[in-house]
Protein backbone atom coordinates (compact mmCIF):
# COMPACT_ATOMS: atom_id res chain seq x y z
CA UNK A 1 0.00 0.00 0.00
CA UNK A 2 1.28 3.46 -0.50
CA UNK A 3 1.71 3.79 3.17
CA UNK A 4 2.25 7.68 3.02
CA UNK A 5 -0.67 8.71 0.89
CA UNK A 6 -2.44 11.29 2.59
CA UNK A 7 -6.23 12.78 2.30
CA UNK A 8 -8.28 15.40 3.88
CA UNK A 9 -11.41 13.52 5.98
CA UNK A 10 -14.31 15.18 7.60
CA UNK A 11 -15.42 12.41 9.77
CA UNK A 12 -15.58 8.36 9.51
CA UNK A 13 -19.14 6.66 10.72
CA UNK A 14 -19.01 3.41 11.92
CA UNK A 15 -22.24 0.92 11.96
CA UNK A 16 -24.04 2.96 9.66
CA UNK A 17 -27.56 1.96 7.93
CA UNK A 18 -28.19 4.98 5.41
CA UNK A 19 -24.64 5.08 3.39
CA UNK A 20 -25.52 2.45 1.13
CA UNK A 21 -26.87 -1.57 1.66
CA UNK A 22 -26.22 -3.62 5.25
CA UNK A 23 -24.01 -1.92 7.86
CA UNK A 24 -20.91 0.42 6.57
CA UNK A 25 -18.90 2.37 7.48
CA UNK A 26 -18.85 5.64 5.85
CA UNK A 27 -15.70 7.93 5.15
CA UNK A 28 -16.18 11.76 4.35
CA UNK A 29 -13.88 13.24 2.02
CA UNK A 30 -12.93 16.94 2.81
CA UNK A 31 -13.72 19.33 -0.39
CA UNK A 32 -16.50 19.98 -2.96
CA UNK A 33 -16.53 21.52 -5.73
CA UNK A 34 -20.56 22.03 -5.99
CA UNK A 35 -22.85 24.89 -4.11
CA UNK A 36 -25.86 22.78 -3.56
CA UNK A 37 -28.22 25.40 -1.56
CA UNK A 38 -29.08 22.30 0.43
CA UNK A 39 -26.12 21.56 1.49
CA UNK A 40 -26.26 19.17 4.83
CA UNK A 41 -22.37 19.23 5.29
CA UNK A 42 -21.51 22.52 4.16
CA UNK A 43 -18.04 21.88 6.54
CA UNK A 44 -16.82 19.70 3.75
CA UNK A 45 -17.24 21.72 0.90
CA UNK A 46 -13.79 23.83 1.42
CA UNK A 47 -10.64 21.48 1.91
CA UNK A 48 -10.12 23.08 5.09
CA UNK A 49 -8.44 21.24 8.16
CA UNK A 50 -9.56 21.79 11.69
CA UNK A 51 -12.69 22.75 10.92
CA UNK A 52 -15.91 20.28 12.62
CA UNK A 53 -12.67 17.70 12.89
CA UNK A 54 -11.40 18.28 9.61
CA UNK A 55 -8.22 16.49 9.76
CA UNK A 56 -5.16 14.41 7.18
CA UNK A 57 -4.99 11.07 7.76
CA UNK A 58 -2.75 8.59 5.84
CA UNK A 59 -4.70 6.08 4.13
CA UNK A 60 -3.60 2.89 6.02
CA UNK A 61 -4.79 4.47 9.16
CA UNK A 62 -8.23 4.43 7.47
CA UNK A 63 -8.25 1.09 5.93
CA UNK A 64 -7.30 -0.32 8.81
CA UNK A 65 -10.24 1.90 10.52
CA UNK A 66 -12.35 0.36 7.83
CA UNK A 67 -11.20 -3.25 8.47
CA UNK A 68 -12.14 -3.16 12.41
CA UNK A 69 -15.80 -3.88 10.94
CA UNK A 70 -15.56 -6.33 8.63
CA UNK A 71 -17.45 -9.34 10.55
CA UNK A 72 -20.10 -6.75 10.15
CA UNK A 73 -19.91 -6.09 6.58
CA UNK A 74 -19.96 -10.19 6.44
CA UNK A 75 -23.39 -10.90 8.42
CA UNK A 76 -25.31 -7.82 7.12
CA UNK A 77 -23.82 -7.37 3.29
CA UNK A 78 -22.54 -4.26 4.22
CA UNK A 79 -19.27 -2.70 3.15
CA UNK A 80 -17.45 0.96 2.98
CA UNK A 81 -19.13 4.31 1.26
CA UNK A 82 -16.55 6.82 0.91
CA UNK A 83 -18.53 10.03 0.78
CA UNK A 84 -17.84 14.06 1.24
CA UNK A 85 -17.92 16.42 0.13
CA UNK A 86 -16.90 15.05 -3.34
CA UNK A 87 -14.75 12.41 -2.96
CA UNK A 88 -13.43 12.89 -6.56
CA UNK A 89 -11.99 16.14 -5.39
CA UNK A 90 -9.28 13.96 -4.11
CA UNK A 91 -8.78 11.25 -6.55
CA UNK A 92 -5.48 9.41 -6.05
CA UNK A 93 -6.47 9.23 -2.29
CA UNK A 94 -10.29 8.17 -3.31
CA UNK A 95 -8.98 5.57 -5.92
CA UNK A 96 -6.12 4.05 -3.66
CA UNK A 97 -8.24 3.80 -0.82
CA UNK A 98 -11.10 1.70 -3.34
CA UNK A 99 -8.38 -0.64 -4.69
CA UNK A 100 -7.33 -1.04 -0.82
CA UNK A 101 -10.90 -1.98 0.29
CA UNK A 102 -11.26 -4.63 -2.52
CA UNK A 103 -7.40 -6.26 -1.62
CA UNK A 104 -9.32 -6.55 1.25
CA UNK A 105 -12.33 -8.27 -0.07
CA UNK A 106 -14.80 -5.42 1.52
CA UNK A 107 -17.42 -4.25 -0.89
CA UNK A 108 -17.46 -0.78 -1.79
CA UNK A 109 -19.83 2.40 -2.41
CA UNK A 110 -18.81 5.73 -3.81
CA UNK A 111 -21.63 8.62 -3.11
CA UNK A 112 -20.85 11.07 -5.91
CA UNK A 113 -22.06 14.03 -7.31
CA UNK A 114 -20.96 12.89 -10.86
CA UNK A 115 -19.10 16.20 -11.26
CA UNK A 116 -15.42 14.66 -11.98
CA UNK A 117 -13.30 14.44 -14.73
CA UNK A 118 -14.11 11.06 -16.99
CA UNK A 119 -10.69 10.02 -17.16
CA UNK A 120 -10.65 10.09 -13.22
CA UNK A 121 -14.73 8.36 -13.14
CA UNK A 122 -13.32 5.93 -15.43
CA UNK A 123 -10.71 4.84 -13.28
CA UNK A 124 -13.13 4.25 -9.95
CA UNK A 125 -14.98 1.33 -12.35
CA UNK A 126 -12.24 -1.21 -11.42
CA UNK A 127 -12.45 -1.10 -7.57
CA UNK A 128 -16.03 -0.21 -7.31
CA UNK A 129 -19.06 -2.33 -6.38
CA UNK A 130 -21.90 0.27 -5.88
CA UNK A 131 -22.20 3.95 -7.36
CA UNK A 132 -24.64 6.21 -4.72
CA UNK A 133 -25.12 9.32 -7.85
CA UNK A 134 -26.89 11.87 -7.13
CA UNK A 135 -29.67 13.67 -9.16
CA UNK A 136 -30.74 16.57 -7.90
CA UNK A 137 -32.20 19.01 -10.42
CA UNK A 138 -33.59 18.23 -14.05
CA UNK A 139 -33.48 21.79 -15.91
CA UNK A 140 -29.84 22.88 -16.58
CA UNK A 141 -30.39 26.40 -15.75
CA UNK A 142 -31.99 25.78 -12.65
CA UNK A 143 -29.30 23.01 -12.34
CA UNK A 144 -26.52 25.40 -12.28
CA UNK A 145 -28.28 28.30 -10.30
CA UNK A 146 -29.03 25.79 -7.83
CA UNK A 147 -25.51 23.97 -7.25
CA UNK A 148 -23.15 25.99 -9.24
CA UNK A 149 -22.13 23.82 -11.42
CA UNK A 150 -23.98 22.72 -14.99
CA UNK A 151 -25.63 19.02 -15.42
CA UNK A 152 -24.60 18.20 -18.80
CA UNK A 153 -20.88 16.37 -17.38
CA UNK A 154 -22.66 14.99 -14.65
CA UNK A 155 -25.30 13.23 -16.67
CA UNK A 156 -22.66 12.07 -19.37
CA UNK A 157 -21.23 10.19 -16.69
CA UNK A 158 -24.05 8.45 -15.26
CA UNK A 159 -24.26 7.73 -18.63
CA UNK A 160 -20.93 6.57 -18.82
CA UNK A 161 -21.31 4.16 -16.11
CA UNK A 162 -24.37 2.78 -16.64
CA UNK A 163 -23.34 1.36 -20.18
CA UNK A 164 -20.20 0.28 -18.77
CA UNK A 165 -22.32 -1.90 -16.29
CA UNK A 166 -21.46 -0.29 -13.45
CA UNK A 167 -24.25 -0.94 -9.92
CA UNK A 168 -25.77 2.47 -9.38
CA UNK A 169 -28.12 4.25 -7.05
CA UNK A 170 -29.18 7.18 -8.02
CA UNK A 171 -29.83 9.74 -5.10
CA UNK A 172 -32.09 12.37 -5.43
CA UNK A 173 -32.62 14.77 -3.13
CA UNK A 174 -36.00 17.07 -2.60
CA UNK A 175 -36.48 20.18 -1.17
CA UNK A 176 -40.11 21.25 -1.53
CA UNK A 177 -40.58 24.46 -3.20
CA UNK A 178 -36.91 24.10 -4.51
CA UNK A 179 -36.20 20.85 -6.88
CA UNK A 180 -39.80 19.16 -6.37
CA UNK A 181 -41.78 20.62 -9.06
CA UNK A 182 -43.81 18.58 -11.15
CA UNK A 183 -40.99 18.29 -13.86
CA UNK A 184 -38.33 16.79 -11.80
CA UNK A 185 -40.63 14.21 -10.20
CA UNK A 186 -41.51 12.91 -13.83
CA UNK A 187 -38.18 13.11 -15.03
CA UNK A 188 -36.75 11.02 -11.95
CA UNK A 189 -40.06 8.14 -12.45
CA UNK A 190 -38.75 8.45 -16.11
CA UNK A 191 -35.07 7.58 -15.46
CA UNK A 192 -36.03 4.13 -14.20
CA UNK A 193 -37.75 3.37 -17.81
CA UNK A 194 -34.65 5.51 -19.59
CA UNK A 195 -32.30 3.46 -17.29
CA UNK A 196 -33.65 -0.33 -16.81
CA UNK A 197 -29.88 -1.39 -15.20
CA UNK A 198 -30.33 1.34 -12.47
CA UNK A 199 -30.47 -0.77 -9.12
CA UNK A 200 -32.92 1.47 -7.05
CA UNK A 201 -33.35 5.38 -6.95
CA UNK A 202 -33.44 6.84 -3.92
CA UNK A 203 -35.57 10.31 -2.40
CA UNK A 204 -34.25 11.58 -0.07
CA UNK A 205 -36.57 14.14 1.40
CA UNK A 206 -34.94 17.23 2.99
CA UNK A 207 -34.26 17.87 6.34
CA UNK A 208 -33.28 21.28 8.47
CA UNK A 209 -30.57 19.63 10.69
CA UNK A 210 -27.69 20.89 8.82
CA UNK A 211 -28.75 24.37 9.58
CA UNK A 212 -27.16 24.65 12.47
CA UNK A 213 -23.80 23.73 10.77
CA UNK A 214 -24.34 26.80 8.69
CA UNK A 215 -24.93 28.93 11.84
CA UNK A 216 -21.15 27.83 12.65
CA UNK A 217 -19.79 28.57 9.98
CA UNK A 218 -20.80 31.97 10.20
CA UNK A 219 -23.08 31.18 6.75
CA UNK A 220 -26.59 32.21 6.22
CA UNK A 221 -29.04 29.50 5.18
CA UNK A 222 -30.30 30.22 1.69
CA UNK A 223 -33.64 31.88 2.18
CA UNK A 224 -35.15 29.98 -0.46
CA UNK A 225 -35.19 26.73 2.06
CA UNK A 226 -38.08 25.70 3.43
CA UNK A 227 -38.74 26.37 7.62
CA UNK A 228 -38.57 23.34 8.82
CA UNK A 229 -38.28 19.29 7.80
CA UNK A 230 -40.50 18.08 4.58
CA UNK A 231 -43.73 17.00 5.93
CA UNK A 232 -44.88 13.75 6.79
CA UNK A 233 -48.20 14.83 3.79
CA UNK A 234 -45.62 15.50 1.58
CA UNK A 235 -43.51 12.45 1.47
CA UNK A 236 -46.81 11.13 1.32
CA UNK A 237 -47.50 12.99 -1.24
CA UNK A 238 -44.34 11.66 -3.23
CA UNK A 239 -44.94 8.40 -2.60
CA UNK A 240 -48.18 8.41 -4.06
CA UNK A 241 -47.03 10.12 -7.20
CA UNK A 242 -44.14 7.20 -8.08
CA UNK A 243 -46.60 4.34 -7.26
CA UNK A 244 -48.96 6.41 -9.59
CA UNK A 245 -46.36 6.81 -12.43
CA UNK A 246 -45.54 2.81 -11.60
CA UNK A 247 -41.97 3.40 -10.36
CA UNK A 248 -41.21 -0.03 -8.77
CA UNK A 249 -37.38 1.31 -8.23
CA UNK A 250 -37.99 4.33 -6.48
CA UNK A 251 -38.17 4.20 -2.45
CA UNK A 252 -38.84 7.30 -0.69
CA UNK A 253 -36.89 7.92 2.11
CA UNK A 254 -38.59 9.11 5.61
CA UNK A 255 -36.47 11.94 6.14
S1 LIG B 1 -22.63 17.81 -3.80
FE1 LIG B 1 -23.16 17.18 -1.73
S2 LIG B 1 -21.47 17.91 -0.43
FE2 LIG B 1 -21.34 19.00 -2.39
S3 LIG B 1 -22.44 20.92 -2.04
FE3 LIG B 1 -23.88 19.46 -2.94
S4 LIG B 1 -24.89 18.48 -1.19
FE4 LIG B 1 -23.03 19.50 -0.42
Amino acid sequence: MSDNLKGIISDIHRTSVVDGPGIRTAVFLQGCPLRCIWCHNPETQQMKIGQFGSRVVELSEVVAECKKDLAYYNVSGGGVTISGGEPLMQPLFTLKFLQELKKAGIHTALDTSGYASRTIVEKTLLFTDLYLFDYKVTDPLSHSELTKRPLKGILDNLEFLLKNKASVILRCPLVPGVNDQEEHLQAIAGMGNKYPSLVQVDILPWHSMGNVKYIKLGRKVDSHLPRGNVSKQMIDHYRAFFIEHGCSKVVVRDR
